[in-house]
């Protein structure tokens, strides 16, 4: 872990009472895509946002011109861009059927609608439809940005374009330093920074 001073210009001090729940987000992979799409439906619900550590009430849509959540993603990558989603290549599928991989509650079959919409498939086979795996990152970043667009200015998401290199957490919150020298700070964490690499180490060569 590294102790660096200079803040990320997307990022506050220690609001110590006063403004937006302040969540830092690291990794815009799958998971921490789908975290910040959930965000934005409870705001857009009026159910998150509702304190900061200082137990002021910051509950969404009482927010006036203010946003009730504050999320800062840290990733060096786009949305959605890790390794199982971030490939270009159509041939590569999901090995999921689209049955599987709604990410909205309660519509289980809310990707298989999406990938008939699309064309990619017909309604007869959709059900188990194995989508190339670019299709279904398209299908979360455009979710995404439904249920973003839902939150009106309650909520407001931050990319920061770097990767994380330290955490330190206190009484006051959350401090994520990140490699171009800067930091983020809010009031919750998130990792969401995947899976390790596999590598090669449990097959050890001569
Ligand atoms: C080849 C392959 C195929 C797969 N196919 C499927 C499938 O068909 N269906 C399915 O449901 N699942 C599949 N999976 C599983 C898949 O990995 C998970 O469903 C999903 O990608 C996990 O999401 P994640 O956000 O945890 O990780 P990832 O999608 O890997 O995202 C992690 C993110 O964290 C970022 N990150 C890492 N470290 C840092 C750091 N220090 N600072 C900032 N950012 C950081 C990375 O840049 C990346 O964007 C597959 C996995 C692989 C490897």
């Amino acid at each position: 872990m590294s102790a660096r001073s200079t803040a990320h210009p997307s990022a506050s001090a220690p609001t110590a009472g006063s403004g937006p729940l302040r969540i830092v987000v690291v990794g815009a992979g799958a998971a921490g895509s789908l975290v910040v799409f959930h965000i934005a439906r409870l705001v857009a619900a009026g159910s998150a946002g509702n304190s900061n550590t200082a137990g002021n009430s910051n509950t969404a849509g009482s927010g006036g011109d203010r946003p009730s959540v504050d999320v800062t993603v840290v990733d060096p990558l786009d949305p959605v861009s890790g390794p199982a989603f971030g490939t270009a290549d159509a041939a590569h599928l999901l090995n999921v059927p689209a049955s599987g991989m709604s990410v909205v509650p309660g519509e289980r079959f809310d990707f298989v609608t999406w990938c008939v919409d699309e064309g990619l498939t017909s309604p007869d086979d959709a059900t188990y439809f194995f989508a190339p795996r670019n299709r279904w990152a398209r299908y979360l970043r455009t979710r995404l940005d439904e249920a973003r667009a839902a939150t009106g200015d309650r909520l407001r998401v931050t990319h920061v374009r770097s990767t994380a290199t330290g955490i330190s957490v206190d009484a006051s919150g959350v401090r994520v330093t990140t490699a171009d020298g800067s930091a983020v700070v809010g009031d919750r964490l998130v990792l969401a920074t995947g899976l390790p690499g596999v590598g090669d180490g449990w097959s050890p060569c001569d």
